[in-house]
């Protein structure tokens, strides 16, 4: 029978993988990494010697169904992507889904993963959170999503790039003002960074230090009826009577 394991690797720091997963990718038949030279280095520190072939987002229809045959061929397969937890913002998903209609076991093994990483040292509620991943590239349909958003109550994770950290901030600062933000840059590396505090502050501090590296920003939640405009309504919430009163 074959098994498709999950494998979670380092998001920076190479000592940030488990015993399992080292045991695992020596144990299994094959490697499906993102990028096999990325994979390869990792590899080489662990002294782990597999075949490794790649499995990446513009290759996965045609290779997902090789992988598929394979894992229904009996072999043991470990996926893994460039960094943190394989199926988020990552290649993973589609291989999983095929591999549970065929009745592949699929098996995780957890580990990074830059969106629980920076939410747990937000400093924000961890009850109760969304992740939205990467905003979409194109303003206009960028901020019809932090529209959509506004109303959301829960903390908001969101993975975004260097280059359009400034507009995305902006951009929130925009649509949902005075809220807090952490923003959780190169996790676990020499350079890690978390800055905290109001979306309005942190499009001040990135527009005098350039960003640089990988970002995860953590965004608080919409505070009661913020959504419904309480702010400009202040009649909102009140009952029938009070209103008239
Ligand atoms: N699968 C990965 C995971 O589990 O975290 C995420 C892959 S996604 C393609 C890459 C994005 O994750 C980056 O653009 C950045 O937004 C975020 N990210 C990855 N590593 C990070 C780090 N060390 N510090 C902060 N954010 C990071």
């Amino acid at each position: 029978q074959g098994v498709l394991f999950l494998c979670a690797t380092p998001i920076g720091n190479l000592e940030d993988i488990t015993l399992r997963v080292l045991r695992v990718l020596r144990e299994v038949d094959l490697i499906a990494a993102e990028d096999t030279r990325h994979t390869r280095k990792l590899l080489a520190h662990y002294d782990i010697h597999k075949p490794v072939v790649s499995y990446r987002e513009q290759n996965r229809r045609q290779m997902g169904r090789h992988l598929l045959n394979l894992l229904m061929a009996g072999h043991r397969i470990a996926l893994v992507s460039d960094a943190g937890m394989p199926g988020i913002s990552d290649p993973g998903e589609e291989l999983v889904s095929l591999s549970i209609s065929q009745g592949i076991p699929v098996v995780p093994l957890p580990g990074p993963n830059a969106a629980l990483a920076a939410l747990v040292a937000s400093g924000l509620p961890t009850s109760s959170f969304c992740f939205e991943g990467f905003l979409p590239a194109a303003a206009g349909a960028r901020r019809r999503k932090l529209q959509e958003l506004k109303g959301e109550r829960r903390t908001i994770i969101f993975y975004e790039a260097p280059h359009r950290l400034l507009e995305s901030l902006s951009d929130m600062a925009d649509i949902f003002g005075e809220r807090q933000i952490a923003v959780a840059r190169e996790l676990t590396k020499k350079y890690e960074e978390i800055w905290r505090g109001t979306l309005p502050q942190a499009v001040e501090h990135f527009r005098l230090h350039s960003p640089r590296g990988e970002f995860t920003l953590v965004v608080a939640g919409a505070r009661e009826g913020e959504a419904e405009g309480t702010r400009d309504e202040p009649w909102r919430g009140l009952s029938l009577q009070e209103h008239v009163a």
